[in-house]
């Protein structure tokens, strides 16, 4: 190939997606039904039934675009956030709108900061833009530690991801204002909250709500059906912020940027936040299961404010070596060792899917 593609691409790793339940079936000749996948922070109840009926009932739209205004799902996600439509983005996926924010200010000049351990595509999204990518030393979003690195290299995006993966912890909404008012308001501040209702759910300090952050016209709040309202696979997520920065975000959005079928499953989604609630219940009482196998084993972990936990490993416990055995056994969890830690995230299940992973993984510790 003689292709000379963009210079930017040099640096980029391909982000590796949470191994898929086809791969496993294929590899180690696991059946389907026999595969436990804990590795992409999916909803491990699926989504509210509500959802597919609005599927079954929309069977014959394939053949409509969607409506590219998406007023209704923007009605009901201002009326559920009690903001205005104008202050609302909509992208397939937060991801997509990560991506706008990416594309709209940044280039070969500016430079990005976030946490040293976070969410692997703002550093991609960044690069392909050319864009210089700084890290924090801890995973935390320590003050100390952003502003340092803040006033070094002057960033033009900043992220804070609250709760963060693939760690677990959380910032709590003073902390993150504390931050955003000691940084330059020419400073782009993304507050991603991806496992918000989990981190308000567990102690009212870490929820933030996109309000909260409405007053600062250089601040964008993300949000996503994927996680807790368990649409992973419909791929719509949100931003909020004040109108003209929702207005130069737009230039970059392509036209019906989410399927007719989404649209429609979104809306629905907004109106019950009764599923929602049901699944948060779940997790915490599956957590606690994380937490005391933990203890019980003298493995660390990560006090969790999302739907995932981090076990930390030391010697001779290996996360690659005991995330593979897991895999042959028909259990996907997240290896963290390209991202420097020996650890692994675990997607919390239902409780039969943990206790699957309790019974392979004791035995490959053992
Ligand atoms: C899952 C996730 C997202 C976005 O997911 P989408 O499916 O693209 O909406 C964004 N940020 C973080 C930290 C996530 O974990």
């Amino acid at each position: 190939m003689n292709i000379e593609f963009n210079k930017a691409l040099k640096g980029i790793k391909i982000y590796e997606a949470g191994k898929p339940i086809e791969l496993v079936v294929r590899e180690y000749g696991i059946a389907p039904k026999d595969v436990v996948k804990l590795a992409s922070n999916e909803n491990p109840i699926g989504t509210n039934p509500a959802i597919s009926k609005v599927i079954r009932s929309h069977a014959d739209i394939a053949h409509l675009y969607p409506d590219d205004s998406m007023f209704e799902l923007k009605a009901a996600l201002a009326k559920k956030y009690q903001v205005e439509d104008t202050n609302i983005i909509i992208g397939a996926g937060s991801d997509q709108v990560l991506e706008f924010i990416s594309r709209a200010v940044l280039d070969e000049n500016a430079s990005v900061l976030m946490s040293g351990v976070t969410f692997a595509m703002y550093e991609i999204y960044a690069k392909q833009m050319g864009a210089k990518v700084y890290k924090t030393m801890s995973h935390e979003h320590k003050f100390e530690e952003f502003m340092e690195a803040y006033n070094m290299y002057r960033p033009k995006v900043v992220y804070i991801c609250t709760p963060n993966n693939p760690t677990g912890d959380a910032t709590s909404k003073a902390d993150v204002i504390r931050l955003i008012e000691a940084m330059g308001d020419d400073t782009l501040i993304v507050v991603d909250g991806a496992y918000m209702e989990y981190a308000a759910a567990k102690d009212e300090k870490y929820r933030i709500a996109p309000n909260d952050l409405l007053g600062y016209d250089n601040v964008i709040y993300l949000g996503t059906f994927s996680k807790a309202h368990g649409l992973g696979g419909m791929r719509v997520g949100y931003g909020i912020a004040q109108a003209p920065l929702i207005k130069e975000l737009y230039k970059m959005r392509p036209p019906f940027n989410i399927t007719t079928l989404s649209l429609r499953v979104a809306i629905e989604a907004t109106k019950d936040e009764t599923f929602v609630q049901e699944s948060v219940a779940l997790h915490q009482e599956q957590i606690k299961r994380y937490e005391a196998f933990a203890e019980e084993n003298g493995i660390r972990y990560i006090d969790s404010y999302t739907n995932f936990i981090t076990y930390l490993f030391d010697d001779p416990l290996n996360s690659s070596y005991i995330s593979e055995e897991l895999l042959k056994r028909g259990v996907i969890i997240r290896d963290l060792a390209s991202y420097g830690m020996n650890a692994v995230r675990i997607t919390v299940g239902t409780e039969a899917q943990n206790s699957t992973f309790f019974r392979h993984f004791s035995e490959i510790i053992a």
